[in-house]
């Protein structure tokens, strides 16, 4: 029997764009299931054909691990993957670039798209499962009508201020893939700090029984938070994006109880230093991103940085305690 999801190379599935990664000799069916022995992951690009598989897994009681990213994937991603096989039967790792979370047309636009080399880093790493979906098969219903939740201050402060819109956009995207899905367990990235309290708080809201992991950032050597938009700098720019991480180095480092404002002015310097333009630099309440202007040694808190090197925004943060 053929399987329900779409095995990479299967030249068979006239709408797989990826018949051409790799190319399996296709005689006949005899030899092609001998071939898909030897393939590992399986790619699903419709939600009617991921439910129905795994269903049949549910019922084995295989414990299954989701990873959601929006592909060009890198060293984060991949530790995600990680960390999801190390505690689940099944890794799913859906690639979608969700529109209704870019609050700039023109950064939905030049987001970087590198699907062939995302499928074989996630095959390379032993992904079971990668969910390609169109936007027709997660908005069916188009993008007017979608559903709004109440976020509270998240909403509000950070991200929520300088990206209107952005966080509904990511619940938006969010329910759906975990009503579909319906992990075990879901991996995001420390990388996008609020992005992960705003799926905490969604989680919360529609009583979603998933146990939720939060993947610390994984760096390169220098200190630069790994992200998808690193690839848009310029040899220069990239040079100068290390100020970032040396910014929240330096708040970790010199942060001590009282007023927290000296510390922010140093760097705010260094990120100007190194030619950013700043959307904010904020030492928060880890619970909630509330500002702290005063200190008291003990509060658990988080240094956050969203900055422009040249056109490329970065964002990066620091846990304090
Ligand atoms: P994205 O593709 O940017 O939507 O990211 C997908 C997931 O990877 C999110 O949960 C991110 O927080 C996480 N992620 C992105 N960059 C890193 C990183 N450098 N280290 C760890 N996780 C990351």
């Amino acid at each position: 029997m053929l399987p329900l999801g779409r095995r990479i190379g299967d030249q068979r599935i006239p709408e797989n764009q990826f018949a051409k990664v790799r190319l399996i000799p296709q005689k006949g069916l005899a030899e092609w299931s001998a071939n898909v022995k030897t393939l590992k992951m399986i790619l699903f690009k419709r939600s009617a054909d991921l439910r129905l598989w795994l269903l049949e897994r549910k019922k084995q009681g295989l414990k299954i691990g989701f990873v959601p990213t929006m592909g060009a994937l890198h060293e984060g991603h991949i530790q995600l993957i990680k960390t999801c096989r190390s505690l689940s039967d099944i890794c799913i790792c859906s690639i979608f670039v969700n529109p209704v979370q870019f609050n700039n047309p023109a950064d939905f636009e030049k987001y970087p798209v590198s699907i062939e080399k995302d499928i074989e880093m996630l095959e390379k790493v032993g992904t079971e499962v990668v969910f390609l979906p169109s936007v027709q098969e997660i908005y069916p219903q188009g993008k007017n009508g979608l559903e709004t939740y109440d976020l509270g201050g998240l909403e509000r402060v950070l991200e929520g201020r300088y990206r209107p819109g952005h966080f509904q956009g990511v619940c938006q995207v969010m329910s759906r893939l975990l009503g579909l899905i319906q992990p075990n367990d879901l991996f995001m990235g420390q990388k996008d700090y609020q992005q992960c309290l705003v799926v905490q708080r969604l989680i919360q809201i529609l009583q979603i029984p998933v146990n939720f992991h939060i993947v610390p950032t994984i760096r390169e050597a220098d200190g630069l938070a790994q992200s998808s938009r690193n690839r848009r700098l310029t040899a220069d720019q990239r040079k100068n994006a290390v100020a970032i991480s040396e910014a929240l180095n330096e708040i970790h480092g010199k942060l001590v109880s009282g007023n927290a404002a000296p510390v922010l002015e140093l760097a705010r310097e260094r990120l100007e230093e190194a030619h950013f333009k700043t959307d904010y630099i904020s030492i928060a309440r880890a619970s909630d991103l509330q500002p702290i202007e005063n200190w008291d040694g003990k509060e658990k808190a988080v240094a956050l940085i969203a900055a422009f090197q040249g056109e490329v925004r970065l964002i990066d943060n620091m846990l304090l305690n």
